[in-house]
């Protein structure tokens, strides 16, 4: 069984841009306990007052994991951690002659000394001690493995090699590593030359019995070991075992990318958007006979579901399929014709979303569809001196309904207002919202595209407006329309 020790809330809060408040620090550590994580590095109690109002809730929430904190080898952090209530301190000494001499200007003795002071004093007050040697891919080794020894002698628990700046190679890993394994060893790697996930690895083999990692390979500069690489490259690939369910990988990447604010580039491992995305029409064909064929791992694996986006690739096995979703039942000769509308629309450069497909859909087929919700008037007030305000006027199947809501900002406003004039009507979801500016200056065209649903009903839709809130606006009232109309058992599979 390998452990997990997580430091999204302490490197990977480090992340240039990234503070969390203590409730978000909780919610996420809550989170984070509850997929499996052996250790929470929950901060560092020397950076703020906040860090340790966060720390000392995580300590008290009763969570499964243990609660850790980064300390550096002096008495005051130390202290901090005791006051806190954490289990466990992770003691960061800078083992480089660079970080020695140049960081902290001191020498080797000097820093030695400082360590295993340090490790008494944490022992002597009940801390689980995780000794770890900072830059120890550029220190000398035989100074590295005196400070373990020692430090083990001293009382330490557990070491860490820390892969500072990610100059490390699975070669050298493979070669430095096992001598180093006294105790049990962490391994931390950086992602700077895109090796974190490799040489973990690498370590792992060597005798290592524990990870560092970050949600979404959040951490300084270009982040630390991805946690969901990590976990799933070690149950798909070499068939070994850790505490993570990993069925919530998923829920917990979007909520670490909501609270931090960091999205997830959208090919990204695991959990970027085009993971399980597909939209070539020859790979789509082979998917939907065998998912095993351009699929390496299934996505409810880590809580996801397959999507095929539709088009210029598209081919009719594909298209038939997002139709059948929709419940769409076209023949063959509306079938085709609706494959080449869509590829129309692909040539140009487009992603199709739902609410286009069914359009076209219903263009084809000829099928009635006239709008539930129309939109009478939106007022938007915000500024500097203002809470951000929406007021919506719509007609829901004839009636006017006018909503006004306060909003973290004026799209914000603008789609809580729509929810609640249209709740009575049925419950509707933002799921996921995403803007691309078409290239130009302040008066260029924004594209809006949205994610709604209502209970199991999931669509994408679209507006493209000059003006922010009218895009937003637009894409959900579309998507609204078609998720209100419900189910079709009406429609005929074959008005021709
Ligand atoms: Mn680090």
């Amino acid at each position: 069984m390998i452990r997990l020790f997580d430091t999204t809330l302490r490197d990977g809060e480090q992340t240039p841009g990234v503070s969390l408040s203590p409730d978000e620090k909780l919610e996420i550590a809550s989170a984070l306990s509850d997929i499996g994580i052996d250790v929470i590095e929950a901060g560092s109690v020397i950076a703020s007052p906040g860090e340790r109002t966060a720390v000392r809730m995580i300590a008290d929430a009763g969570l499964r994991a243990e609660c850790c904190s980064y300390v550096r080898a002096l008495p005051v952090d130390i202290d901090y951690a005791i006051e806190c209530g954490v289990d466990s301190v992770h003691l960061v000494v800078p083992v480089s002659d660079l970080h020695i001499e140049k960081k902290m200007q001191k020498t080797r003795e000097e820093v030695f000394s400082m360590a295993m002071d340090a490790v008494m004093y944490a022992k002597d007050h009940g801390l689980t001690v995780e000794l770890s040697g900072e830059d120890a891919s550029r220190a000398d080794l035989q100074f590295l493995k005196t400070m373990y020894t020692e430090g083990v002698d001293y009382g330490a628990d557990r070491l860490c090699f820390c892969d500072t700046v990610g100059l490390m190679t699975p070669e050298r890993v493979g070669k430095e590593i096992p001598p180093l394994c006294i105790a049990p060893l962490s391994i931390h790697c950086h992602n700077d030359l895109g090796f974190a996930l490799a040489n973990t690895i690498a370590a792992l083999h060597a005798g290592a019995s524990c990870a560092h990692v970050c949600v979404n390979g959040l951490g300084e500069r270009a982040g630390n070991t991805p946690l969901e690489e990590v976990v799933m490259a070690l149950q798909v690939l070499y068939n070994e075992k850790t505490n993570i369910k990993t069925e919530h990988i998923y829920h917990l990447s979007t909520l670490v990318s909501r609270h931090t604010g960091i999205a997830r580039a959208t090919n990204k491992a695991i959990v970027g958007e085009m993971a399980f995305t597909h939209e070539s029409g020859i790979h789509a064909h082979g998917l939907l006979r065998d998912t095993r064929t351009y699929e390496p791992i299934s996505p409810d694996m880590v809580g996801r579901s397959r999507r095929i986006v539709l088009g210029k690739h598209s081919g009719k096995a594909s298209v038939e399929t997002a139709l059948a979703d929709l419940e769409y039942h076209p023949n063959e000769r509306q079938l085709q014709a609706i494959v080449e509308r869509v590829k129309e629309l692909g040539d140009q450069g487009k992603r199709i979303t739902d609410v286009e497909l069914m359009t076209i859909a219903d263009s084809v087929m000829m099928l009635e569809c006239s709008p539930i919700i129309t939109l009478r008037q939106f007022t938007i007030v915000s500024g500097s001196n203002a809470l951000p305000t929406a007021s919506v006027t719509l007609l829901v199947n004839g009636e006017e309904i006018t909503s006004a809501a306060v909003g973290a900002g004026p799209v914000d406003a603008a789609i809580i207002a729509l929810q609640r004039s249209v709740s009575a009507t049925g419950d509707i979801m933002l799921e996921e919202y995403h803007v691309d500016a078409i290239h130009g200056g302040t008066n260029a065209m924004v594209d809006v595209m949205v994610r709604l649903r209502k209970d199991d009903q999931v669509l994408t839709s679209r507006g493209a407006r000059t003006d922010i809130v009218e895009a937003s606006v637009e894409a959900v009232i579309a998507g609204m329309n078609r998720l209100l109309r419900g189910k079709y058992d009406e429609r005929s599979t074959d008005t021709s």
